[in-house]
């Protein structure tokens, strides 16, 4: 018998909400039914009553953050358990009881752990899969369900959400313009260009197809050379992303520059698309040269199209 699944035995006789959920069923059942965890309970066949499933999942909630605990799970000599990121934060004092911590582990409690499935935390998003409990987090980083980054460029907008949520945020908060239609023409005017080293212009989403892009154009240096960069992103995932195409053209003095290529999923972050230069990129001298005039002011008109792919 290991020492610490005795303390962790311990532990659980003498964890107070257990006994609340005994003499509280009402609220408990209420709480399942909206809960995630009703289907595993009932799936695992009556072997596990749907309260008790509760409760270990309680169980395997860190005291402190709240959040499942996942191996290496860890307790104090009074039988407190506390995740590790937590355990890392709180200078060897068990913030339950104040006891030294040390480093002992609640073996008993990483085997619960092992033997439970548990729905992904994207559920009422729309997943609908289950898993072991140390794959869950695994699938919950890939999870098609799990919320969009808000893909506004410049400052660092911490909003998430999924798509029709992404866009009224766009068009509110960031008062991004809003396109309808596949083709478009667009002008991008500055004075003094030289002195931009670093800009992101002003991001323009096309609804087309019933879906939304982003078309996001810039001024930063690749490697000593000045450059403007304008590219496409796709709200939505990268195997939808790649239903789709689009062409960007711009040009004067009688020259042109084409580039045609497949939108990024707004999965890639904006730094990893400008990294990989996928999109169509203008040296700034020819960018200068397109714009006319005395090469003190930057005008370039970006025409393009999205099309889908059969
Ligand atoms: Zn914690
Ligand atoms: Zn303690
Ligand atoms: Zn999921
Ligand atoms: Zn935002």
């Amino acid at each position: 018998m290991v020492p610490g699944a005795i303390i962790c035995k311990e532990a659980i006789a003498i964890e107070p909400r257990i006994e609340f959920v005994d003499y509280d069923m009402s609220t408990s059942n209420v709480e399942l039914r909206s809960s995630p965890f009703r289907k595993i309970a009932t799936g695992l066949g009556g072997n596990l009553g749907t309260n008790s499933n509760n409760d270990v999942q309680e169980l395997l909630e860190c005291p402190v953050c709240m959040n499942l605990m996942y191996p290496p799970i860890y307790q104090c000599p009074n039988g407190h358990t506390l995740c590790s990121t937590c355990k890392a934060r709180v200078h060897n004092s068990c913030p339950t009881c104040r006891h030294e911590l040390g480093n002992i582990r609640c073996l008993a409690l990483e085997k619960i752990a092992e033997s439970l499935e548990l729905p992904c935390k994207y559920q009422i998003q729309g997943c609908n899969d289950i898993f072991p409990y140390y794959s869950k987090l695994k699938h919950e980083k890939n999870c098609k369900y799990r919320p969009y980054s808000c893909p506004y460029a410049g400052a660092e907008c911490p909003v998430t959400g999924d798509i029709p949520f992404l866009v009224s945020h766009l068009k509110n908060d960031h008062k991004v313009d809003m396109h309808e239609g596949s083709s478009f023409n667009h002008r991008y005017v500055k004075s003094n260009p030289q002195e931009v080293e670093n800009a992101i212009w002003m991001l323009t989403v096309f609804n087309c197809f019933g879906r939304q892009f982003c078309l996001h154009f810039e001024a930063f240096h690749l490697g000593t050379a000045p450059v403007y960069m304008a590219f496409l992103r796709f709200m939505g995932d990268e195997d939808e992303a790649r239903q789709f195409s689009y062409s960007l053209e711009v040009g004067g003095n009688g020259r042109k520059l084409m580039w045609q290529g497949i939108p990024r999923s707004i999965r890639d972050s904006h730094k990893k698309i400008r990294d990989s230069q996928d999109g169509l990129i203008i040296q700034r001298n020819l960018a200068l040269f397109f714009s006319g005039g005395d090469r003190q002011e930057l005008k370039l008109k970006v025409a393009g199209r999205i099309w889908k792919e059969q």
